[in-house]
């Protein structure tokens, strides 16, 4: 990644990619204490837009708010930022990370003398759960790791020190041969996968998880939008493993993820074991949202 050709924006300036360097004392390198998001641009008819990015940025200061991280940038210029590493890439889609972290300044938990930084990079970056997958489904298992506790870790906050336990589950599943995990709450409730949330279908009708130790994630909400225009009944309630076993469906949401189906978890079958309808639909119209494709949500693309 470090070793390419571009731009990152670093600290309000365009640094050439090979020269974004940050030292070894990095107090957010050594405890964690960082903010970030996860956003994509998508090519539209009329050029390469931002999908959500005022939102994205909301989520990034409120991460930034609860843990007490001041940003000495304003909404408006990171934004007009992310639009300016995109056409500095010259890319027609990307995904776009910015993160805001602490320096080099001091070193220890009481250091008080630490300047906060923020970069914002961009690269192309396809399906995160692969392409076919996309269609076919995605094979899953429940973590042996707990979601974190609300009261262990700020779960609203899309915190660099919480993806610890997202890693862990990960790595657990894939060395399993799954394709994700699936993380359950510290009362054994479904919760959502490492970097996506869940959604499950039965008879008709969309379920996923009540916000308490998930992300509130875009696509989420996103998703939400566009099954209740589609006259889809969305619920949010406690879910229980057994019911992701019987579900008719099930989806993962994720900026990178997208729309992925979930075709099997814990080897049970899941509905067909494909892609189901409903999955599909909503999958189509996601697309259609993000390439601009449908008229009816504009205000979700920022043109760069
Ligand atoms: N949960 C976790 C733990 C995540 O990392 C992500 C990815 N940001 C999501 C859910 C999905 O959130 P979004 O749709 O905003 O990308």
């Amino acid at each position: 990644m470090a070793d390419r050709d571009g731009f990152i924006w670093y600290d309000g300036e365009l640094v050439p990619w090979r020269e974004a360097q940050t030292h070894v004392l990095t107090h957010t390198l050594h405890y964690g204490l960082g903010v970030f998001e996860g956003v994509r641009a998508y090519e539209t008819a009329n050029g390469t837009a931002i999908f959500r990015l005022q939102d994205h940025t909301r989520r990034l200061f409120n991460s930034a708010h609860i843990l007490g991280l001041p940003i000495p940038w304003d909404q408006d210029t990171l934004n007009a930022a992310h639009c300016q590493v995109v056409r500095a890439n010259h890319l027609t889609s990307a995904y776009i990370r910015p993160m805001i972290f602490y320096g080099s300044e001091g070193m220890g938990l009481r250091a008080d003398n630490l300047q906060v930084h923020g970069i914002i990079a961009a690269w192309q970056w396809g399906s995160y759960l692969g392409e076919d997958n996309m269609k076919r489904g995605i094979r899953v298992r429940v973590s042996s790791f707990t979601r974190h506790h609300v009261n262990v870790t700020m779960c609203r906050a899309k915190a660099n020190g919480n993806y610890m336990n997202s890693m862990l589950a990960l790595q657990e599943a894939l060395r399993d041969g799954y394709d994700e995990a699936v993380l359950l709450d510290a009362q054994g409730y479904v919760m959502e996968g490492s970097g996506e949330n869940i959604f499950i279908i039965r008879d008709g009708v969309l379920y996923t998880p009540d916000l308490t130790s998930a992300l509130d994630g875009v696509t989420r909400k996103t998703v939400m939008t566009l099954a209740q225009e589609l006259d889809l009944t969305v619920i949010e309630k406690r879910i229980t493993r057994d019911e992701v076993y019987i579900a008719d469906e099930a989806f993962f949401t994720g900026t990178a993820a997208e729309v992925t189906p979930i075709r099997e978890i814990d080897g049970r079958q899941i509905g067909m074991g494909s892609r189901g309808p409903i999955t599909e639909r909503l999958q189509q119209h996601f697309f259609d949202q993000v390439h601009g494709r449908s008229n009816n949500h504009f205000e979700w693309l920022t043109i760069v």
